[in-house]
């Protein structure tokens, strides 16, 4: 059973729009918030691993809603190309050589270590082999939504892609780890038949597991589509009848007013992915429009061979700034939105019940505390800093689930260096 832990004297920023109470205290017990509050009234705790949190700041851990966490291994091998071009000369042809089930869980560590020692403490992933991910994310002790591709061309473990919906519904019967939720991620409308993408979404629906897809990502993509249903990518998806609430779009990059409303009307949450949109020049989402039609959007960080980072406090730093630079407007999406976006979004769209995101009684324990007497974030006024100033660097300390999974900045529950020989080891196979 999870330890009592009592961090004390803390910056709490509770992550539900209240402000900050200094010389806070937090009592955790059986993996839950037990306790927040003046430290001078926190209940006795004589057995609880006490944690010091003077000089740092402690908020809900981060939410990190699209990855592909073992594309580690690629991170940086093809860099500076056309999306159509990096996948399918560069990243489709070293999938096919060197995506094994034992590459997907050595990978998925690295990028399941980089996450929590950055402040994610949820990530949601797509990619094939997922149950590797899945235990890979548990020995970490990440909290994660693994969804199995979909797509209808040859793909790892999937040689026949006739076979792609037997693996998916075998991959939903497996067994998963606690913190831990199985779901389906199919590839995008351009490379999923109209028939896959009926299939992928009944299978989801009889199995109430969220199906993930990249949808608009790049100004082409209706072009690339083969028999359309609609005049636009969103259009199109739903012409199959595949948008509901538990369906996931990733990008929308390339939507109109129509699109927009087609969302918010059948409760689909989206993602964006500002570094991703940045890197490969895919465009950027029109943000303000989705917040104001009602979408529910969340932030990822894509795979790190598209970003090339998993540092989700980069994600909103960039995300805050594009916006304004692109609208130009630089009221139109403040930082307490996009703060918004990586915590309590990201958990609404993860979870349908009981997940965290906030820091208060009976939420699970999943929070992170930064390092606030750096001289990047003083004077610290308001949480805003969080978004423009603070980077993964600053995290100390994570506790997911009411583990501590990082401490003093250093990773608790494996041994990080052997993780990153064993990539290392792999990427000399990639590129001796
Ligand atoms: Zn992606």
């Amino acid at each position: 059973m999870a330890p009592e832990i009592l961090i004390t004297d803390t910056l709490l920023i509770p992550g539900d729009g209240t402000p900050p109470v200094a010389g806070a205290a937090i009592l955790i017990r059986k993996g839950r918030i037990a306790w927040t509050g003046p430290a001078d009234r926190c209940p006795a705790a004589p057995g609880a691993i006490r944690i010091d949190g003077r000089d740092h700041l402690t908020m809900p851990g981060l939410v990190n809603m699209h990855g592909h966490a073992p594309m580690t291994l690629f991170r940086g091998l093809a860099d500076d190309l056309e999306l159509s071009s990096w996948l399918e000369d560069h990243i489709f042809p070293a999938e096919a050589r060197h995506v094994t089930p034992e590459m997907v869980y050595r990978c998925s560590l690295l990028a399941a270590a980089e996450m929590v020692l950055s402040g994610t403490t949820l990530a949601a992933d797509g990619y094939f082999h997922e149950e590797e991910v899945a235990r890979a994310f548990a020995a970490i002790g990440l909290r994660g939504i693994t969804a199995q591709g979909i797509i209808d061309f040859p793909a790892p473990g999937i040689k026949d892609p006739a076979d792609n919906m037997t693996a998916a519904a075998a991959f939903l019967e497996r067994d998963f780890p606690p913190l831990v939720r199985p779901a389906l991620f199919a590839h995008s409308p351009y490379t999923c038949s109209n028939h896959t993408l009926i299939r992928a979404k009944e299978l989801a629906r009889q199995q109430g597991v969220p199906l993930f897809i990249h949808v608009a990502e790049t100004r082409y993509e209706q072009e690339m589509i083969r028999e359309p249903r609609g005049s636009s990518p969103i259009r199109h998806l739903d012409g199959l009848g595949i948008l509901d609430q538990d369906t996931v779009c990733v990008h929308c990059v390339w939507t109109d007013d129509r699109d927009l409303s087609l969302l918010a009307e059948r409760g689909v949450p989206v993602i964006l992915c500002p570094q991703s949109h940045m890197k490969l020049a895919s465009g950027m989402a029109h943000l303000p429009r989705m917040l104001a039609a009602g979408i529910t959007v969340g932030l990822g960080t894509d795979g790190p061979a598209s970003n090339n980072s998993l540092d989700m406090f980069r994600e909103m730093d960039l995300c805050a700034k594009l916006q304004k630079l692109h609208l130009p407007d630089p009221v139109a999406v403040p930082a307490r939105t996009i703060l918004d976006m990586a915590t309590r979004a990201g958990v609404r769209i993860a979870a349908r019940s009981d997940f965290p995101g906030i820091i208060a009684p009976n939420r699970p324990a999943d929070l992170i505390m930064l390092d606030i007497s750096q001289p990047h974030l003083q004077p610290f006024f308001s949480p805003d800093l969080l978004v423009y100033a603070a980077t993964g660097a600053d995290v100390r300390t994570v506790i997911i689930d009411g583990r501590i999974v990082v401490r003093e900045g250093t990773l608790q529950t494996m041994d990080l260096d052997t993780i990153m020989a064993g990539v290392r080891a792999l990427a000399r196979e990639v590129k001796p």
